[in-house]
Formats: C-alpha cells, structure tokens, sequence
C-alpha cells in the first residue's frame, strides 16, 4: 500500500526523485497520466535525458549530472565514447542479427577468446545473454543440468546468502537475500537457503578477528550443506563485492577460500556474481582476482557492454561444459536475443577499451583517491557510520548513532531523501535503504566512470555534502 501524503505537488513531471530504486516511493511528489511508458515508480516520474558526454548527462532542460554512480555501476567508459559508438555503427551495417540456433558470429567468438583469456582458473567457455538476470538463470540452470549429467539428480538445493541481489527474474530473485525485493513474491519464488552475508562493519564480535569473524560465517555454508544432505546442494552463489543491497562490502581476508575449500568438500558448484563488482570495477579485471579464488561459473554484465548495449555472459569450466558437449550435447536453455552480434561487437570495444586503456590500474588509483576523498570530508560526520568498497565501487553506510552503529528509522527515509537532494544538486548516485536486513539501515553507493578525473572526484564528494547537509540537517 503506497502511502500518498500532503507533499504532492501537484506538478506534472515535477522532477523530485525521492524514491529508492525498486522500492516503492515513502512519499509521493507527483502523479502523470501523460506517457504511456511503464515507468519504475509510477508517482515519482523522471526526469528525461536527451544527451551524456564523459561523465555528465543532460535532461531535457538542459541541466547537468555527474554520473557518480554509471547509473546502477554500468557505465564504466562513460557517456558518448566515439570509439564504442563506432563499434556499434559498424557491426549494425555488417550484420545486426543471425540467431545462435543457426549461427555464431565473429564478434560474439572474439568477445568469448578475449574474456577466456583474462579470465580466472579453469574458465573456458562463455555463453552470452542480454543482462544480469539472465546471467544468473542461466547460471542456476547450468548448475543444476551439470549434476544430472554427471549422474548426481538428487542434488537440488541452492546456497545463496542474506543481503545480496541477483537479479529479478524469478529464479535470481529467489537466489538474492533481498526482503523487500522478495516480499511480495515470496509465495512464487523457489527454495533457496539463505546462510549470512559477510557484513563485517556489523556482524564482527569485538573481541573477534577479521579472520576469525569470516571463518565463523563462512562454516555457516557446511553447516547448511550438512543440514540440506551432503550431496543434495548444487551450488553456493555470492557476489565477491556486495553490490546495490549492502553498499559496496568485500568480504573480509579468508573467507572465500574457505567458502571454496567447503564447496571442494561437497561438491558444490561455486557460482559467482560479478555483474555488478566485475569488468574492472573493483581494480581487478574480475571481482575474484581480489580473492584468489576461482568460481566454477560467473556472471557478468553491466560494465561488460558500459551501458551502449545491453550484455550479460555467464563463464563456466570446461569440466561443466564438457559434461554437457560429452553427455546430453544440449543446454537444455536459451533466449531469442543469445550472442546479439551488435551487443557482442560493442561489448569487444569496451573490454579492449578497459584493457587497452589501462583502465583497470586506472580504477585503483582513482579509487584510492575517491576513498580518501570521502574519508576526509565524511570520516568524522556524525551521521556516517562507514565508508568501505574496493576501487571504483564504494560505499557510505549512515547511522543515527556512530557509537551504537544505531541505523535510522526507516520512516526517515534517508536513502530516499538523500537520492532526492543529491539529483537536486546534480549527482547521480545509487542510495539504498534496508541495508542491515531489508529493513533498517541506508547506504549510498558510488561507481563512477573509469575515466574520473581528481577535479571530478572533488566534484562528487562537493555534492555529496550537499546531499548530506540537506538530509542530516
Ligand atoms: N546480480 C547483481 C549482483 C546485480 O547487481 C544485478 C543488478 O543490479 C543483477 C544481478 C541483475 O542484473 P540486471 O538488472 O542486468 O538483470
């Protein structure tokens, strides 16, 4: 039930943004009958963007935003890079479409050599789909058709953890550890265990170590396996950098090589989530370089395609691909759109931009600077509780309290007001609320383009004290 308070305006198109992404709007700015778009928020219309250029978008009255966020972590060049546009324009005239029940394409076997070639461990094959979501079905299924081609039906249960997104399709959406986003779908969604997120600002007993914090939370995996049946779990899945449900928390040192030792153990299958975290976000070509572990499936997407075109690939061993190509010889899966030869021709672009460039050492140096850009104007806020994330991923958590970690009230409406107030002074960030467990806690996160300048990160933490100075007033 959507509650609809006096601070209607009245306006149509008035262009106030206070609603958190996906959630359904606390307060009501503005209802429109005049489109005939499906908007995600039907009582908060947006803005419209008519032009993006590096790191700034345009609306419609000419007014400028820094894309502090590359929308929700996708565009990783930044806006109106020529040399992508090129790519695209020439793969439409050559060829647009071929579907992969007939054909492949050079574009989509280039883009699969380039990634296998970067890509961790015993990856070997790569199976390309439109985004996220779809990254992640196809993953699940994988998952599951492997153990039946390996003789192991009996194994049916996912592994997944609180506090994590994977998508909203029903399958990925039954995966992620996100109350609100579930909630209302919950009589429809799958089984899935969900085992604790590795959440260290919160979770970490005072007395414990990183380490030993993340050994205890990463045993909840065994012991969830042990209680489902040793040999009834297909896989474990987890993003390696909690992305839009936390804000940007890496787990701590250890604890995804013990997740990887108990998946060995059992025989899981380790799925790993890189869609939002990959493609150089977090100064590593791919989120588990960080780690030194290597999945046996991963999805990417997002910064994979930079927002020019919409990507999504999900990588897997050659150990599951030969069970499949030896055994049934079908995937029993696929979509229309599979290995779209323009997204993949872009794709390449940006992947040998990312490399080519050097922007992944890039990221790390810019992301140390963001950090401590942040650290300095916000470390002491007394409405900042935590400021984590790893190169140009990161995350401001607020409190009420810094001593207690108390959150806000959700009522409050941080995450939305502050969203609100930090596109009034023309940023673009990704603010969340639910934090902690879906409900309590807020969090903004930052993911600018790969290309910020040190002027421009002075620019982003500049508005986000306008943001802040206008919510915590
Ligand atoms: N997995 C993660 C970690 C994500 O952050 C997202 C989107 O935010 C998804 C999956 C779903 O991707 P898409 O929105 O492209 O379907």
């Amino acid at each position: 039930m959507i509650n609809r308070t006096s601070e209607a305006s009245g306006l149509c198109f008035d262009q106030q943004v206070g609603v958190v992404d996906g959630e359904p709007p606390n307060k009501v700015y503005a209802v429109c009958s005049m489109s005939h778009v499906f908007p995600r928020h039907n009582l908060a219309p947006p803005a419209k963007a008519v032009r993006g250029d590096g790191c700034y978008l345009y609306d419609d009255a000419g007014k400028q935003y820094f894309d502090g966020s590359g929308g929700a972590a996708v565009s990783c060049l930044g806006h109106g890079d020529p040399e992508i546009v090129q790519a695209i324009k020439d793969q439409a005239e050559s060829l647009a479409y071929a579907h992969t029940g007939f054909f492949t394409s050079d574009p989509a076997e280039a883009l699969a050599d380039l990634l296998i070639q970067h890509a961790p461990g015993d990856l070997d094959r790569v199976y390309f789909v439109s985004g996220g979501s779809e990254a992640v079905e196809a993953a699940l299924k994988l998952a599951r058709q492997y153990f039946l081609e390996i003789g192991e039906p009996q194994r049916r249960h996912v592994i997944a953890r609180r506090q994590s997104y994977h998508g909203n399709t029903l399958g990925a959406l039954a995966t992620g550890g996100n109350a609100w986003r579930r909630a209302q779908f919950e009589p429809i969604l799958m089984d899935v265990s969900h085992i604790a997120p590795c959440y260290e600002y919160v979770d970490r007993g005072v007395d414990e170590t990183s380490f030993a914090y993340g050994q205890r939370v990463a045993q909840e995996l065994e012991d969830e396996i042990l209680r489902l049946g040793r040999d009834s779990v297909i896989a474990f899945v987890a993003e390696p950098v909690v992305g839009a449900t936390m804000g940007a928390v890496p787990a701590v040192e250890g604890y995804f090589q013990r997740i990887r030792e108990i998946c060995d153990q059992y025989g899981v299958l380790l799925i790993l989530d890189e869609v939002m975290c990959g493609m150089g976000r977090v100064g590593h070509l791919f989120a588990c370089d960080a780690e030194n572990v290597t999945p046996d499936i991963l999805c990417i997407a997002k910064g994979l395609g930079a927002g020019y075109q919409p990507i999504g690939a999900m990588l897997c061993t050659d150990r599951i691909y030969d069970a499949i190509s030896k055994g049934s010889g079908f995937f029993q899966h696929g979509h229309t759109y599979l290995g779209h030869p323009v997204a993949c021709a872009t794709s390449l672009a940006v992947v040998r931009a990312i490399l080519g460039r050097g922007l992944v050492p890039k990221v790390q140096e810019q992301g140390e600077k963001l950090s401590k850009a942040v650290s300095e104007r916000f470390g002491q806020h007394p409405h900042v509780g935590d400021i984590r994330g790893r190169g140009l991923f990161r995350g401001i958590e607020f409190v009420a309290d810094r001593e207690t970690k108390t959150p806000f009230e959700p009522a409050q409406n941080v995450a939305g007001r502050f969203k609100k107030a930090a596109f009034e002074a023309g940023l673009i960030c990704y603010p969340m609320r639910g934090t902690r467990d879906g409900n309590l806690g807020d969090h903004v996160l930052l993911a600018p383009p790969f290309i910020i300048s040190d002027e421009q990160i002075g620019e982003v933490v500049d508005k986000l004290a306008v943001a802040c100075d206008h919510v915590f007033v």
